[in-house]
């Protein structure tokens, strides 16, 4: 075994990934938060994984990572989805420090304190996503700022502790967009009991309306211009934020192949004198087809994410390579779903089958951005330069 591997599974041993396992069709039938997970996850030291072993964490790297969100994935991908928020900003903080900024210490050092960070920048019609901004942002004397807006689909909207923000200064010559945290004990927010939604029911990604909430000077990390820019946040958020998401859409298509063969391993055919539709060739092709679109993920989500640990300079070519390793997981797992379920039978239609959730959880991975529109600009771009005016 690999040291890598060890350490994956050292971190999520069978007997916890089979309890969260266990747990996760009634959180989707309940529609309700993963508690009792998040309590085995901090426990297991999952939220202080990307802070150093000097600093009381585990020392992971984006690579590590991202093979641990696929493992998790694997058992509860709701679960895993939400928990990537919080691994994105810790993973933000430790991309930067990587790259000689220290400025989202206090971020490393608060996870392995136990805190719970979320991800509170989706807001209704910005299709720029983070390159403007429908929420207010307004300095006060002292450095703070004051912010008003909505944000929705806020994972981890039951625990979180620490939510990070954004929101347009236009009070300036030139508007700016600013980056902050609050606490969960701040006034002047409220989140909305309004998720009810098809799958990734245990993510609990609520509204949460910004209603004048301050956040203090020293909790305001980056001031940064309106529109594209290579800062080193936004190449830190892109790389942690596609490259998990692309873990947990890998470790659910990963799950859904498991779960196809099993079924085609026990399924009898009369046709075919009672053997199990294993003897089937055609079906025997579509497992065939699955497992070769899922081949080709795992490394390419070892490689963008080490290359990420590694600082190698793709230059022009590194958010194409982003954008591309998120649509070809969320896509790939999206066909393997649908073939698993083809190979499956009737049975994986009924409520509460595992293999009917993934085919629910899958359909989220459409929706995070870069959405498809989004990711084929990027990549056109890369390739063919941008649009005549
Ligand atoms: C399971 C899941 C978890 C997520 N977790 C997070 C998270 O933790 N943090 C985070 O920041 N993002 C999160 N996202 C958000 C995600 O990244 C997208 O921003 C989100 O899917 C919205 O996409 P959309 O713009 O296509 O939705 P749309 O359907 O276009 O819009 C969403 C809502 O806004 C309304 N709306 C759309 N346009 C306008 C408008 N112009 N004016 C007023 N209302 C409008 C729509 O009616 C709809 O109700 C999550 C998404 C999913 C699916």
């Amino acid at each position: 075994m690999t040291p890598e591997k060890k350490a994956i599974e050292e971190l999520l041993p069978d007997e916890l990934l089979a309890r969260i396992r266990a747990r996760a069709a009634g959180y989707d039938e309940r529609n309700e938060f993963f508690h009792d997970d998040l309590v085995d996850l901090r426990d297991a030291g999952y939220l202080r994984l990307f802070a150093s072993a000097d600093d009381g964490g585990l020392g992971f790297g984006l690579r590590l990572a991202a093979a641990a969100q696929r493992r998790l994935a694997t058992a509860a991908p709701a679960t895993a989805l939400a928990i990537n928020m919080h691994l994105v900003w810790t993973g933000v903080a430790h991309v930067l420090a990587a790259r000689g900024d220290d400025s989202l210490h206090y971020v490393l050092e608060e996870a392995v304190a136990g805190e719970l960070f979320a991800f509170g920048n989706s807001e209704a019609g910005n299709d720029e996503v983070l390159f403007d901004s429908n929420t207010v942002a307004e300095p006060l004397p002292d450095g703070s700022y004051r912010f008003t807006g909505t944000k929705i689909f806020t994972s981890l909207s039951p625990a979180w502790t620490r939510l990070g923000i954004f929101g347009k200064d236009d009070s300036g010559a030139e508007p700016q967009l600013v980056h902050a945290f609050i606490t969960r004990d701040t006034p002047g927010y409220t989140i909305r009991d309004d998720w009810n939604t098809l799958g990734m029911r245990a993510s609990q990604s609520n509204t949460t309306v910004l209603d004048g909430v301050v956040a203090p000077a020293e909790r305001v990390f980056r001031k940064l211009p309106v529109g594209p820019n290579a800062d080193p946040l936004i190449f830190a958020i892109f790389a942690c934020f596609e490259t998990l998401l692309a873990a947990v859409y890998t470790g659910l298509g990963e799950r859904a192949l498991q779960l196809g063969v099993a079924a085609v391993q026990r399924r009898t055919s009369k046709k075919f004198d009672g053997r199990t539709y294993a003897q089937d060739p055609d079906i025997r092709w579509k497992i065939a087809d699955a497992a070769m679109a899922m081949d080709g993920l795992y490394p390419q989500l070892d490689a963008v994410a080490r290359d990420v640990d590694e600082l190698v300079d793709h230059g022009g070519q590194w958010f194409p390579q982003l954008v591309g390793l998120k649509i070809r997981a969320t896509e790939t797992a999206r066909e393997v779903v649908d073939l698993m379920l083809r190979v499956s039978g009737g049975g994986s239609y009924f409520a509460g089958n595992e293999l009917g959730r993934l085919y629910r959880d899958v359909l989220a991975g459409i929706f995070h951005p870069s959405d498809g529109e989004s990711a084929h600009g990027t990549i056109a771009n890369a390739w063919l330069g941008p649009l005549d005016d």
